[in-house]
């Protein structure tokens, strides 16, 4: 379940090498994690619940040297090593069967030195952290070393109520900053798909972001990798490493773009909140069907690109960021709800009220809407909604237009929200 309307967390990640005996502790935790691994693996039947209070004793015989709440920390580490290799299972049954009947009832090998400190662990006094081994042994760590801005905010803004993770490398602080995003009277729908991002505002107006850019780098990168699997195509292996290789770089060159977009997409929303498509549970479907070949979930933006997306205008935004069912958004007619036809890619004609719509703009105006009604705004005014409505509609130079011109803002003070 991804976190949605709790508490967001903001990680800063401190570069720290560990003193020996803090040192010592992790590795622990990961000797007591693979234990836990291999004994929870045999059974799976039993409740993660009852799997911990078995084997508690045992060890806290085996690491007298360490608070109890370390080994809470291990059974917790093992848990999350359990799911994550679930999860990784369930992906490779459906995507490679062959390794998945290979691995799936091998035990997952732990070998991060890492630990989620429980929280009876550490506290903060001052600008010293104290890290407890055991009753009478802890670990002081001065922090006036830490340069990062972040951690002095994020800190602040969180009463400095944080989780730890300690590696054999950084301390990871995870502050839970309570969110200071008011839900405003107007919002903005946005329908996010490949060549662009078309926004409608409650009041009236709407605009297109060009996409063209971060899809440019996405389809070179993805021819890129075609050629790539196809020329080591004996050795899986060193293929797999390649193309994790190739689509971090992809990702490293797309974010700063999506940050751009993001800005833009702020600017013009302006202090409206910002409604989204939750495509989290389409996601699947969506893969489904592009296998298929269905035009309509391959003019998506890739789930990653989406996803991060949304998160990086949540972050951002000063106002309420929601996400609404996406189910359908593009066949409700914007007018009168009815069932749209799509006689072209881009053309949206509704049967029942004769409404004929460039199919994004409408998408647009339908997420708008669900947003709006969520949020409990008032309904538009009828203007407003006029306005809308007419610049949802077909014009026959959309056919031709391969996507935004970077048009305008349209309204009467697209400056108002904070351009030119
Ligand atoms: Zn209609």
């Amino acid at each position: 379940m991804r976190g949605r309307n709790e508490t967001p967390v903001r990680t800063v990640v401190v570069p720290f090498r560990p003193p020996y005996p803090l040192l010592r502790a992790l590795l622990d935790v990961r000797s007591g994690t693979q234990r836990l691994l291999a004994d929870w693996r045999s059974r799976p039947e039993e409740c993660r619940f009852e799997a911990t209070k078995r084997v508690y004793p045992s060890l806290r015989a085996s690491y007298p040297h360490l608070a109890s709440s370390w080994v809470v920390t291990m059974a917790n580490e093992a848990s999350a090593s359990l799911r994550s290799w679930d999860r990784w299972l369930r992906r490779m049954k459906r995507l490679d069967p062959p390794r998945w009947a290979r691995l799936h009832d091998q035990i997952p090998r732990r070998r991060a030195v890492k630990g989620s400190l429980h929280r009876a662990l550490y506290r903060l006094r001052g600008r010293v952290l104290d890290i407890t081994l055991h009753r009478d042994r802890h670990v002081q760590i001065e922090l006036g070393f830490v340069r990062n801005p972040l951690f002095e905010r994020y800190g602040t803004a969180s009463n400095w109520t944080f989780g730890l993770a300690v590696t054999d490398r950084a301390l990871i602080f995870q502050f839970r900053v309570p969110q200071d995003q008011p839900i405003v009277a107007e919002s903005a729908g946005v329908d996010l798909n490949m060549p662009s991002a078309d926004l409608a505002t409650s009041d009236g107006r709407t605009s297109s972001l060009d996409l063209r850019p971060i899809t440019a780098i996405q389809g070179a990168m993805a021819r890129k990798r075609a050629a790539i699997s196809r020329h080591i195509s004996k050795d899986l292996r060193h293929q797999r490493a390649v193309l994790r290789r190739y689509r971090r770089r992809e990702r490293n060159r797309v974010r700063p773009l999506l940050h751009a977009v993001g800005n833009e997409l702020l600017r013009q929303v302006g202090t409206r909140n910002v409604v989204f498509e939750d495509l989290s549970s389409t996601t699947e479907e969506c893969q489904k069907i592009t296998r298929g070949g269905d035009p309509d979930a391959r003019r998506r933006l890739s789930a990653w690109t989406h996803g991060e997306f949304q998160r990086i205008v949540r972050y951002k935004s000063t106002t309420a960021v929601v996400r609404v069912n996406a189910r359908g958004t593009s066949s409700e007619c914007p007018n009168c709800g009815g069932p749209l036809a799509h006689p072209s890619w881009r053309r949206a004609t509704c049967g029942h009220c004769q409404g004929d719509w460039h199919r994004d703009r409408a998408a647009a105006l339908v997420i708008l809407g669900r947003g709006h009604h969520l949020l409990r705004g008032a309904a538009p005014p009828p203007s407003a909604r006029n306005e809308l409505l007419e610049a949802a509609r077909w014009r026959p130079d959309d056919e031709r237009s391969p996507g935004p011109a970077g048009e305008p803002m349209k309204g009467d003070d697209a400056k108002a929200s904070g351009r030119g």
